[in-house]
């Protein structure tokens, strides 16, 4: 855990958040300034930046995480869905704990 980083800290259940999954490894909840109508954002629990930062020790928790995605969607009832990741400086990054976010439902942003 990252004690500055507030993912880590909605990860530990320091800092509240609207959570519609959680498990060991991973968890989703709402992201609190939604850019869409269905808006999620999902973590693995574990600290770790950027997809940079990533090493072959993660493959099974970014493989669940992955796996998840469409059951998390499918559960807020979205046929499809966006996943996007910012990744880095230049990217749109601000928290940086690695994070997927899940955007659905009505007033997806195109580009
Ligand atoms: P990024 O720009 O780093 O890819 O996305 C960070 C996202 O986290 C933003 O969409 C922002 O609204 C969201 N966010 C930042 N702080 C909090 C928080 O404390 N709680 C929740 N639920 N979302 C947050
Ligand atoms: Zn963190």
């Amino acid at each position: 855990m990252d004690t500055d980083c507030i993912f880590c800290k909605i990860a530990a259940g320091d800092l509240p958040a609207k959570k519609v999954y959680e498990d060991d490894q991973i968890m989703a909840f709402f992201d609190i300034h939604p850019k869409a109508s269905v808006h999620l954002l999902v973590i693995p629990k574990k600290h770790i930046a950027t997809l940079n930062d990533l090493n072959t020790t993660d493959s099974a928790l970014i493989s669940k995480l992955v796996l998840a995605l469409p059951e998390i969607a499918k559960e807020q009832k979205l046929e499809g869905f966006r996943v996007v990741v910012n990744n880095g400086p230049g990217s749109g990054q601000i928290v940086y704990h690695l994070h997927f976010h899940i955007l659905g439902g009505k007033q997806i942003p195109t580009f």
